[in-house]
């Protein structure tokens, strides 16, 4: 029998709305198309970004402590924690339900809840870059970072949000219940939010303070799990050059060493195109015939029969 084509898929922010009723509905349409991607005929393990979902949180923590004094502040890994459970229990069940109204009752979905090892030098730590939360106007991250200390900066031209460490991601810790459950046709959610940062300090785990970035987090569990294709799910269907300029160009395919000339000329807006292209470039030239792909959600079946995207690839 033919091997089937093992794909991890990376969720951006639109796959999951930004509160919790939009979460709900917006986890029925991306259910949708991964289980497209199964009737094609793939076998797909699930990673998702968690920026809006690990801002509430942690918004709601801070609401906590003001209102009882006795709670201590919650770390942001602790955090990460919550919004990996919570959206991975609205993923896993809107994914069971879809498997189940296509007539599909082979395949049990579950999510991990995952922690990925961080290296305590990684200069990310003195330089705050990922931005996570709501967009705020220029007064009200002003206001924010005086009244908690946050680093606010301007996003992509869409607003203010306070930005947090990024290190890289080195070890998935979980990797061998991970690889036992998609080995065995499991449908895996895991490394939720880029995974819950920690650092080793002997046998014990230790949260950061951070939030890693889940296209890095994909490409290495993509890896890990030495599977064929990484596609990362975002809000537009392809990637471009001189993106928002009136002579910007959509790629539908983009080698290693074009991918590598294009971030040194700085097309890829860091915290949100150049992590992809990075993972992208990353998962592509780790080993013969592995390929990436940057498409839009809905786009996602198109994409990886050939239709759309942007394939980046040896
Ligand atoms: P996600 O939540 O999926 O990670 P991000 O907002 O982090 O999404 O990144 C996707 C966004 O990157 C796009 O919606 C677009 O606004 C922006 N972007 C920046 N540079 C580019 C580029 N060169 N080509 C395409 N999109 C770009
Ligand atoms: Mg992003």
């Amino acid at each position: 029998m033919l091997r089937k084509k093992r794909v991890v898929i990376a969720l951006g922010g639109n796959a999951l709305g930004n509160t919790l009723p939009e979460q709900m509905a917006a986890v029925k349409i991306t259910s949708r198309a991964i289980v497209d991607l199964i009737e094609e005929g793939c076998e797909v393990v699930v990673v998702h970004g968690n920026g809006p979902q690990v801002g509430m949180v942690n918004n709601a923590m801070i609401a906590l402590t003001h209102e009882d004094p006795e709670q201590p502040n919650t770390p942001l890994s602790v955090c990460v924690a919550m919004s990996q459970a919570y959206i991975g229990y609205d993923l896993q069940n809107a994914l069971r339900e879809e498997l189940l109204n296509r007539g599909i009752t082979d395949i049990p979905v579950a999510t991990m809840i995952t922690q990925i090892r961080v290296d305590a030098d990684d200069p990310a730590f003195q330089n705050p870059s990922k931005p996570i939360g709501k967009f705020v106007t220029k007064e009200a991250a002003d206001e924010l970072a005086r009244k908690y200390d946050y680093i606010m900066k301007e996003d992509a031209g869409r607003g203010w949000r306070r930005v947090v460490a990024s290190p890289k991601p080195v070890e998935v810790i979980e990797i061998g219940t991970i690889r036992t459950m998609v080995d065995s046709g499991d449908l895996v959610i895991a490394c939720g939010g880029g995974g819950i940062p920690v650092i080793h300090q002997g046998n014990h785990l230790k949260g950061a303070s951070a939030v890693i970035d889940k296209d890095f987090a994909s490409c290495l569990l993509a890896k890990e799990l030495d599977a064929d294709f990484l596609i990362i799910l975002t809000a537009v269907e392809k990637v471009a050059i001189r993106y928002g300029k009136p002579d910007e160009e959509w790629l539908d395919e983009l080698s290693v060493a074009e991918a590598e000339r294009y971030i040194g000329e700085g097309h890829f807006a860091p915290g949100s195109m150049l992590p992809k292209v990075q993972a992208a470039v990353d998962f592509a030239s780790s080993k013969e015939g592995r390929q990436a792909l940057i498409t839009l959600l809905e786009k996602a079946k198109d994409g990886i029969l050939g239709k759309t995207g942007t394939r980046i690839h040896m």
